[in-house]
């Protein structure tokens, strides 16, 4: 799937069974919402938290309500995500170039 069938994909979803999009600011809400409970996944499967009984435990469904809320307000806002991937790579590539290989923090430690 490309992120232009993801884009469409939401769009034909949420006109059959969302009746309309949440407002940008609820989705905004949402969105933090999804990062937050991915963030607590990510804490108790590989950091120090443990899970309790009957807890999510998929990172990846998490990620995919995070991804799932941002191609909704891709869409509402009238966001081609796949052009603005392009060029926020081609932004980080002509800017990160070469300050990730110089950083001696990044090197491997035996
Ligand atoms: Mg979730």
């Amino acid at each position: 799937m490309t992120i232009k069938e993801a884009q469409l994909i939401v769009d034909q979803w949420i006109r059959q069974y969302g009746v309309r999009y949440f407002s940008e600011l609820t989705n905004m809400a949402c969105l933090t919402e999804e990062v937050g409970e991915l963030a607590r996944v990510i804490a108790r499967k590989y950091g120090d938290q443990s899970f309790k009984t009957g807890e999510p435990t998929d990172p990846a469904d998490e990620m995919a309500d995070v991804l799932w809320v941002l191609l909704c307000l891709a869409n509402q806002t009238g966001v081609d995500l796949t052009e603005a991937l392009k060029k926020n790579l081609e932004k980080k590539t002509k800017r990160d170039a070469t300050r990730h290989i110089n950083n001696e923090k990044l090197r491997v430690k035996n």
